[in-house]
């Protein structure tokens, strides 16, 4: 008899992923799953969002790392609830991972979750975490081919953000190309484009999402 070991593996992971998200609409908790390579500026987009919505929106995070506890420290800073994940040899959360870390978090005080998944364009796009919401960031300086190297995770995102577009002067990148290939694979993707640094960009991409909170949480 043959045994689909990967198609086991999916139908479990769907399995845990509803769980997760059975879980989180029991407690009223609107959930982000965001994903991209690593360096283009997801830690500090979280940050920003904590600062824009705070008094407003009760956020809680969950960091996704192979190792370390650097970005948890991070988040930790701005008072909010965080709990570090630590895959070790996995390149991407799996859900029972999520549903443990699950468990480090008081979701009674939490309307917005935020899982930071870990730096990776491939896989995190095929492991579906429970979310509410999906959203892939591609920075200026990794290049404008990406949606074309990459469909998955451009396909399944509801946002794309495009980040660190302060250094587009010194960078050879067409941001219509990568909204094209996105759109291509995607026609419903809503696209952003935000500098963390100089904060352009940034309000619009954060009421959006309290937008769609709101919209789960009332
Ligand atoms: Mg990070
Ligand atoms: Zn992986």
């Amino acid at each position: 008899m043959k045994v689909d070991i990967g198609r086991e593996i999916q139908q479990s992971a769907e399995e845990t992923a509803g769980k997760i998200r059975g879980l989180l609409a029991a407690r009223n908790v609107f959930s982000v799953n965001l994903i991209s390579s690593p360096g283009s500026g997801k830690t500090t987009l979280i940050e920003k969002a904590i600062e824009a919505l705070r008094g407003r929106i009760r956020i809680a995070v969950v960091e996704g790392d192979m190792e370390t506890d650097i970005d948890a420290a991070r988040i930790r800073r701005h008072g909010v609830q965080v709990h570090q994940i630590n895959t070790r040899s996995s390149c991407h959360i799996p859900p029972f991972l999520l549903l443990s870390a699950l468990d480090h978090l008081d979701l009674d005080a939490a309307d917005l979750l935020f899982v930071e998944n870990v730096g990776n364009l491939v896989c995190p796009a095929e492991v579906p975490l429970g979310e509410d919401l999906r959203v892939v960031a591609l920075s200026v300086a990794e290049g404008d081919e990406k949606p074309l190297k990459y469909p998955l995770v451009f396909k399944t995102s509801d946002l794309l953000v495009i980040t660190k577009t302060d250094l587009l002067p010194y960078v050879k990148f067409d941001t219509d190309r990568v909204k094209t290939a996105a759109r291509a694979v995607n026609p419903r993707v809503e696209v952003f484009e935000v500098s963390s640094y100089t904060g352009s960009g940034l309000s619009s991409f954060l009421e959006r999402i309290e937008e769609l909170c709101r919209r789960k949480i009332g």
